[in-house]
C-alpha cells in the first residue's frame, strides 16, 4: 500500500468504516510507516479530544496509549476473521475428503 492510500483510509479507520481487507492492509502499512502512523495519531487525537469534550471528569488522557489500544483491538479483529476463514476452509476440505472417501468406498463395495 502507498502512503497516499493509507492517508485516504485514516478517516475510515477512525470512523470504523473500513472493509476488513482494507483494514488489514491499512494496519500493516501504519505499523511499518512512521509518517502514516503520525498522521493517524494526529487524526485520532483530534477525534478523541472532540469526542471527550462533552464528557466531564476525564482529564490528562494519554491519547497515544488510547491509539495503541485501538490499533491492537483492530489487529485482533482482523486476526480473528482470518482465523475464522482458515477454520471454515479446513472444515470444507475435511468434508470433501470424507465425501471422496465414502464415494470410493461405496464404489468398491
Ligand atoms: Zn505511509
Amino acid at each position: 500500500m502507498e502512503c497516499y492510500e493509507a492517508e485516504e483510509m485514516v478517516s475510515g479507520y477512525i470512523n470504523n468504516t473500513l472493509k476488513t481487507a482494507d483494514l488489514e492492509k491499512f494496519l500493516e502499512h501504519v505499523r511499518k510507516c512512521p509518517s502514516c502512523y503520525d498522521e493517524l495519531e494526529m487524526h485520532f487525537i483530534v477525534n478523541e479530544a472532540i469526542n471527550r469534550l462533552s464528557e466531564e471528569g476525564e482529564t490528562a488522557l494519554d491519547f497515544k496509549v488510547l491509539l495503541e489500544q485501538d490499533l491492537k483491538q483492530a489487529e485482533r479483529h482482523v486476526l480473528r476473521l482470518r482465523l475464522q476463514k482458515v477454520l471454515i476452509l479446513w472444515a470444507l476440505i475435511t468434508v470433501l475428503i470424507l465425501a471422496v472417501f465414502f464415494g470410493l468406498y461405496a464404489l468398491f463395495t
